[in-house]
């Protein structure tokens, strides 16, 4: 759909047409109150005391610091609290970086004000301010990482990333979509920069955007550039769609048109999916680097997409490219239809992350399919990673197979924080995703079963995320109503269908059958696992599904499977395999050792070190090498291969 026609549709269901979004009386948010502390609860009002203005200066590349200065209209003679934003939308806990905060002084006509921090909450800062002060002058800095553990690193001499949520504090008390600001940045020299943000103007390098809500300025961070292209890959039907690529050199910028046809594809293949496109405009903010930390984190109408320097120069089907199409999918799922408890009035309410099985599980389904659909990745390649994430839940998650279920793994980005686990098969880890890759993936194979191949979940994926085309405010749901969605479609138990994998411990493989497949395990990877792994350049030796082990290429464990035979052995990951069988240790000799114990009674003996102490260990296993492979059931109907067949 082309803009103007985006705009009709926007005054046709009433909806203003500027830079701003849709009026936020109108977004169903959820009111939840806080749970002690003194901060007020935010209000569906509009900020009534002017403009937030935001300036960053984001040209200290040397020390990596951007200086923020802002402008906070305010009550005089009344305290406020400004908050710096904590629960992230799309990183699903309430971690942000205040660590990186330092500098604050607070000024109202030219003199400082002393501020406070708030004694239950270490983001919010409480300003006494007084009579005859209308407007506060806060400036701090965020000290972006150094590296050495602080965090992702945000700046490096070629490129910079700056989202707002780390620059800024906003006055609590108000829903955040009700606060107006004018956001502005000075870049390095001659950078150039991408953004969903709307340009007002350009003062040298320094940039002013047009007004926006609070809420959704948060949501349009800014990726800016020494080496810089901007792609068009919109559709014929889709507003502009564009690919902001920033790299460490411009030798890493070599876009063949093999890579821009197949970018292309992806907004030909999700309209072609939903039907409908919820942003008028969109950016993917794509960055390659190998100074910058990887990134993956979406918004409605751009997303942030760090990945390999040689992301365009070492492009092949053959290898996972399912980053954008996963970020550019929650635009549709996460963005404009949000649980409803997701939906929070400001960034420091809790949020609850338990419907990520939908917003993420069902994304996971989307990347990789519309991966293959559009051909950045080669059907094989979809196949075996497939087979990896179905092996994962065969054999490789312990845990939810005994004491954990899906449903709570919703729980674990705040529990765990995204940092290393010590036993993570064991423990489980945010496996809304890929267990939720499998139960939508399940819920495929069942619509088609059921309707004899006439339905399947594009169906569901069109009633559910592309209502409104054009609209894109946020459209909230419940469980409820994917339930009530998926009956329409096809009459079923969807409930019970759903709940019996979130709330249980079934074999989440199991669902392939559907699909008129199954899992196999074979002595060998397939060739399309192994081109995937060709690619990997960290890549130790796998031998989950055999000894039940994962190691580096110098012998040190990164997983020991819980219950395995290494595990039985008495191996942990916190050891070193130093030799096998009396040879000093090296991926090939492992595998030889396996296939040599095959069949026999012999284990296999192997000297590890733990802190200083060496030990041998008897790892009884005698099956062989096993590989996961997709293996068709015979006369069965495939409907696998439908779901990853282009439109
Ligand atoms: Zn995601």
């Amino acid at each position: 759909m082309k803009a103007a026609l985006f705009a009709a549709v926007l005054l046709a269901t009433g909806l203003a047409v500027s830079s701003v979004p849709a009026a936020a009386g109108d977004i169903q948010l959820n009111p939840v109150l806080r749970i002690g502390g003194n901060l007020p609860t935010p209000q569906n009002v509009a900020y009534p005391y002017g403009v937030l203005k935001i300036h960053v200066d984001a040209t200290d590349l040397h020390h990596r610091v951007f200086n923020v200065h802002e402008t906070v209209p305010v009550k005089p003679g009344t305290p406020v609290y400004l908050l710096y934003p904590s629960w992230i939308p799309g990183v699903h806990q309430p971690y942000s970086p205040i660590k990186n905060v330092a500098g604050l002084v607070i000024k109202g006509n030219g003199k400082v004000i002393p501020w406070q921090r708030d004694e239950y909450d270490v983001r919010a800062f409480r300003v006494d301010v007084p009579a005859g002060v209308s407007s506060l002058d806060v400036s701090f800095k965020f000290l972006s990482s150094q590296g050495r553990g602080q965090g992702p690193i945000r700046m490096t001499p070629e490129m910079l990333e700056m989202a707002w949520n780390n620059v800024s504090l906003y006055p609590a008390g108000y829903f955040t979509n009700r606060i107006q600001t004018v956001a502005s940045v000075t870049l390095p020299q001659g950078w150039k920069f991408g953004t969903a943000l709307e340009l007002a103007g350009s003062d040298g390098n320094t940039h002013t955007f047009k007004p926006i809500d609070y809420m959704n300025l948060v949501d349009s961070p800014l990726m800016a550039g020494k080496y810089f292209e901007r792609l068009d890959i919109a559709s014929k039907r889709s507003p502009p769609v564009h690919v902001d690529v920033m790299a460490d050199k411009p030798g890493d910028l070599e876009i063949k048109p093999e890579h821009l046809k197949a970018l292309k594809n992806v907004v030909v293949q999700m309209d072609k999916l939903y039907g409908a496109f919820h942003f008028n405009h969109y950016d993917f903010l794509l960055w390659l680097s190998d100074n910058m930390s990887g990134a993956g984190l979406e918004h409605h109408r751009s997303s942030e997409d760090g990945t390999d320097a040689d992301y365009f120069t070492k492009w092949s089907p053959s290898q996972a490219n399912a980053l954008l199409t996963h970020e550019f999918n929650h635009s549709w799922n996460g963005k404009y239809r949000r649980a409803a408890n997701h939906a929070t009035p400001d960034f420091n309410v809790a949020v609850d992350d338990s419907l990520l099985w939908v917003y993420e599980g069902q994304t996971q389904f989307w990347g990789n399919v519309i991966a293959v659909r559009a051909g950045l990745e080669s059907r094989d390649t979809g196949f075996a990673k497939l087979a990896a994430t179905a092996a994962r839940y065969d054999m490789d998650r312990p845990g939810l197979r005994s004491w954990r279920t899906v449903q709570d793994t919703t729980n674990d980005p705040t529990i765990a924080q995204r940092t290393p686990l010590p036993y993570r098969n064991y423990q489980g880890s945010e496996d809304y995703y890929s267990a939720g890759q499998l139960i939508w993936l399940a819920v495929d194979g069942k619509l088609r079963q059921l309707s004899h191949n006439k339905r399947s979940l594009d169906d569901f994926a069109r009633a559910f995320f592309g209502m409104n085309p054009g609209a894109w405010d946020i459209n909230t749901y419940t469980l409820d109503d994917i339930v009530a969605t998926l009956g329409r479609i096809q009459p079923f138990d969807w409930k019970a269908f759903l709940r019996e994998r979130l709330d249980g411990h079934m074999n989440l493989a199991d669902g392939l059958a559907l699909e008129g497949w199954k899992l196999e395990y074979v002595d060998e990877p397939t060739k399309a696992a192994k081109a995937m792994q060709a690619h990997d350049k960290e890549r130790g030796i796998d031998l989950t599904y055999s000894l039940g082990l994962r190691a580096s290429r110098d012998g040190k464990l990164n997983d020991v499977r819980w219950n395995g035979p290494a595990f039985k052995a008495g191996l942990s990951p916190a050891m070193q395999i130093i030799a096998v069988n009396g040879t000093g240790f090296n991926g090939d000799v492992l595998k030889q050792a396996v296939k040599d114990a095959k069949g026999n009674d012999q284990p296999i003996e192997l000297l590890v070190k733990n802190f200083d102490r060496y030990k041998t260990l008897a790892v009884d296993y005698h099956d062989g090498l096993k590989y996961p492979k997709l293996v068709r059931i015979e006369g069965s109907a495939d409907y696998l291969s439908k779901v990853y067949k282009a439109r």
